[in-house]
């Protein structure tokens, strides 16, 4: 069987050594007689998995000893509400920063619990570009401030962190998390969704410093309490314990790799690529300032709408899948994250020159 390359924006690519190991273990996990799935929660067998997973996230990311690592449920989108319930401790207004698409609705989640400060905006430019840090309307007095350091939807990407002093940093990491070094410690609070540089979806990490733990609005269902699911090591309730299996398992083939470090030289070098063959004649185009291109999901454009349909299938064809924009958007997406090799990248290339070639 041939598998394709598949540039998803998520559920995204997942490594073949990591499928091959959780299809030989489907059945029969460690000689126990029955699947992973299968078993408890509660279970040795399991809490063996689930602090093996935490434990590698750890070394990968370089966690310090005062976080706590989470693996809830609910996806990013719950996080949106989370945050706020969890963190206002008691205030009123929080700052965000709008770079996109996925800012834009953590914003419109976070506006049921608190009043928003809007920090830096680019709705109406587009979302191309990221204001400098000296434009920023910082509120010294917010809960905390919140941003995406990665827009999946968009393709802008942060390559700096901001410093506001005391005001705890939370960022949403969904789309480029253990994809470069991050120094943890300068945020107050880590989320991502799974399914791109993860796992399959299900499993929503949290990693917060402890001093934020422990004041959640008591209107907060008790699963999504930050201090419940740290006591409980993340077994309030049932997790999905194959989703918390198989990101171990990439956690695992993240570390044989060479972990974030090796990571980022590769998703460099594959991005490059990318935005070289993009920019080379002005057939295709990304309207993105190249100081905020992302090097995780990279859209692009064809200089005829009506062409666009023809790609995708071609590209198919080809063995090039899910390079459809997302939906509100339209244009091209190609989602080049962790899992997705470097070969991906130059039969993309290829195929875009040819294409070019024929259509253009
Ligand atoms: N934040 C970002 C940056 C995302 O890319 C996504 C999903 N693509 C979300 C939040 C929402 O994630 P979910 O669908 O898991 O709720």
């Amino acid at each position: 069987m041939t598998r394709s390359f598949n540039f998803c924006a998520g559920p995204a690519a997942l490594p073949e050594p990591v499928l091959q190991k959780a299809k030989d273990e489907l059945l029969n996990w460690g000689q126990r007689g029955a699947s992973i799935m299968e078993m408890s929660h509660r279970s040795t067998e399991f809490q063996e998995i689930a602090d093996h997973a935490e434990f590698t996230l750890r070394e990968l990311m370089h966690i310090p000893d005062n976080y706590a690592v989470l693996f809830l449920q609910g996806g990013a989108s719950s996080q949106f509400a989370v945050v706020p319930l969890n963190l206002l401790h008691g205030k009123t207004t929080a700052d965000y920063v709008r770079t996109g698409i996925w800012s834009d609705k953590a914003i419109e989640q976070s506006q049921r619990y608190c009043n928003v400060n809007l920090v830096a905006d680019t709705k109406e430019t587009g979302y191309t570009s990221i204001p400098d840090f000296s434009t920023w309307k910082v509120n010294p007095g917010a809960a905390y401030l919140h941003y995406i350091t990665n827009e999946t939807v968009n393709g802008v990407e942060f390559n700096w962190t901001p410093d506001v002093g005391d005001v705890p940093i939370v960022a949403d990491m969904s789309s480029n998390i253990l994809s470069r070094p991050i120094d943890v410690s300068g945020f107050g609070l880590i989320y991502a969704g799974a399914q791109k540089n993860i796992g399959p979806s299900g499993i929503t990490i949290v990693i917060i410093r402890h001093d934020l733990i422990g004041q959640a609005d008591k209107m907060t269902p008790i699963p999504f309490d930050y201090e419940v699911q740290t006591k409980d090591k993340s077994l309030y309730n049932t997790p999905p314990t194959f989703a918390w299996y198989l990101a171990g398992l990439v956690f695992d083939w993240l570390k044989e790799q060479g972990g974030p470090e090796r990571m980022a030289i590769t998703n460099e070098r594959k991005a490059k690529k990318l935005y070289a063959a993009i920019d080379s004649t002005g057939f295709y185009s990304n309207e993105v300032d190249v100081d905020c291109r992302s090097r995780m999901n990279i859209p692009f454009q064809l200089p005829d709408q009506r062409l666009d349909s023809v790609f995708i299938l071609e590209a198919q064809e080809a063995g090039l899948l899910n390079l459809n924009g997302f939906r509100s958007v339209g244009g091209m997406r190609a989602s080049i994250y962790n899992a997705v090799p470097e070969d991906a990248v130059d039969a993309l290339v290829e195929f875009m020159a040819g294409f070019e070639m024929t259509h253009g």
